[in-house]
């Protein structure tokens, strides 16, 4: 035990049981704020953690939700027990709620009250309705501040959908602007506390608190670039012990139900749901159940790296897959027929970025294009309306026409893609986005040199979206501006600038 350890026992010990007991009441039990997700039309998540090195095992705690902001007019409550063997994490599941409506919620344990936050139900599956939604993704800590957050916070949306990495596994340089705590994560506990230092920015918990949010992974809440169960390096063991402590730190930090509680290294993640009678969101896994990246540094690894199709043919295979056969059969299956917009929220950029010279990244979807094409082949064969990709991972903000056929430029325009800029960490040089937008005409908009979060509009006959960026990375406080604007029309693929 270090001395300083000792000494706050000691002190413990030592003091009478009503000053034991002031002491532990005053030790913030809610010091990672709240979240809700995953909104129904009857029903939705909510969550928290309790913070305490001297929590129990077991902790009753309880939520209310209600429909106004001062709690008179209650909805619904209940209690859950908190439990250290899943960090003390509360997922509660209020039901038979009204659809289309706001609600406040907040919790109550150890004699203290959480913040309260700002939730909504999904529109009636047969309603019109209109969607105010934001997508953020790659916020690392230790890159800069989280001034895109606060800005989001204060939108009106409905709904944010994080796209992946919502930590990184890497320690810190000491030259950073603020450090991670503690190395390279590899174990629970590890896991627990960087989802822990995450969720303690004041900006981020704010955004939590707003409005509901969808959340899907990307490969830092494991490691960089692992692939389904292949570690990114020969030196990594063995995955799924890795996966089983990444995905259940993953689980037990955000807003998602009992339901996709992981079982060992699997979780299941991928899902949809509407918007009333406007939108489908599909919500995909493009890392837990993926084939290896071609060509590998190493056998029996992953990892992403440039490389030119002549050196490695098996680029090509068409069985390789980026969400997994069973994820492909089922987005093929659920594509909304019946609705003017379906919105796919995954990890990646979509849209072909690579040149020939310099070979393609097969990380991404470029490293898996023969299932890009038998994505994309379906929606033109049953004409599935107003696809529009949503995603984040290449820490810049792309807009693109997806096609079945990049290498045609007479190919038709299938669907939209908007892939918005890192939150905080680093983008590439932005002379690397020029060349790929100079050799792949599909791309209409690319710019890696700033951060922020991208917002958009839907009603029935248009989709509206605004590309936010942060004026300056380093200050928490700083302005966002507009870097972009594009509008999707119904009924007519392809963004256009507005
Ligand atoms: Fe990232
Ligand atoms: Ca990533």
């Amino acid at each position: 035990m270090r001395r300083r350890d000792w000494l706050r026992t000691a002190t413990l010990l030592a003091a009478p049981p009503f000053i034991r007991h002031a002491r532990a009441a005053d030790e913030p039990r809610f010091a990672l704020g709240v979240a809700s997700g995953q909104p129904r039309p009857d029903g939705l998540v909510l969550w928290t953690r309790l913070t305490g090195d001297d929590l129990p095992p077991q902790v009753p705690v309880q939520w209310e939700l209600a429909h106004d902001e001062a709690f008179t007019r209650i909805a619904a409550r209940g209690s859950e027990d908190a439990d250290s063997r899943w960090a003390h994490s509360v997922h509660a599941e209020p039901s038979g709620l009204a659809p289309g409506r706001w609600y406040w919620y907040r919790f109550r344990a150890l004699g203290q009250q959480s913040r309260v936050g700002r939730t909504r139900t999904a529109p009636a599956a047969d309603a019109a309705a209109s969607l105010r939604l934001a997508i953020a993704s790659c916020q690392r800590w230790d890159h800069g501040h989280y001034a895109a957050w606060r800005h989001l916070a204060t939108q009106d949306l409905d709904l944010v959908a994080f796209l992946g990495d919502y930590i990184y596994e890497y320690p810190s340089s000491p030259m950073a602007p603020r450090l991670h705590k503690g190395g390279l994560l590899r174990s629970l506990d590890q896991y627990r506390a960087r989802y822990a230092q995450y969720r303690s920015d004041p900006a981020l918990q704010d955004a939590h608190a707003a409005c509901p949010w969808l959340m899907v992974w990307d490969d830092h809440e494991v490691e960089n670039d692992y692939a389904g169960t292949h570690p990114s390096t020969p030196l990594g063991a063995d995955m799924a012990p890795l996966r089983a402590a990444a995905y259940q730190a993953y689980w037990e930090h955000q807003p998602l139900a009992r339901a996709q509680r992981p079982r060992g290294a699997d979780m299941p993640l991928f899902g949809r749901m509407d918007w009333g009678r406007l939108a489908r969101i599909h919500q995909l896994d493009t890392r837990q159940h993926r084939d290896g990246q071609a060509c590998p540094s190493w056998p029996r690894t992953s990892g992403g790296r440039l490389v030119r199709e002549a050196d490695c043919p098996a680029l090509d295979d068409p069985s390789r897959s980026l969400l997994g056969a069973a994820q492909e059969r089922w987005l093929a299956e659920g594509w909304s027929l019946d609705r003017p917009w379906n919105l796919v929220a995954q990890q990646t950029l979509m849209a072909r970025a690579g040149l020939p010279d310099q070979g393609r990244w097969t990380d991404g979807w470029d490293g898996y294009p023969a299932a890009r094409a038998r994505l994309l082949r379906t929606v033109a064969e049953r004409r599935v309306p107003g696809v529009v990709v949503l995603g984040g991972d290449v820490h810049a903000h792309v807009v693109a026409e997806l096609k079945a056929d990049f290498d045609d430029a007479r190919a038709p325009v299938l669907a939209s893609e908007f892939c918005g800029t890192s939150i905080s960490s680093h983008g590439r040089a932005q002379r690397g986005w020029d060349a790929a937008r100079a050799g792949n005409p599909h791309l209409l908009h690319a710019r890696s040199d700033q951060r922020g979060f991208a917002a958009f509009t839907l009603d029935a006959r248009q989709l509206q979206a605004r590309l936010l960026a942060v004026d300056e990375p380093l200050d928490a406080a700083s302005a966002v501006h507009e870097q972009a604007r594009f509008a999707v029309d119904a009924g007519r693929p392809g963004p256009h600038r507005a």
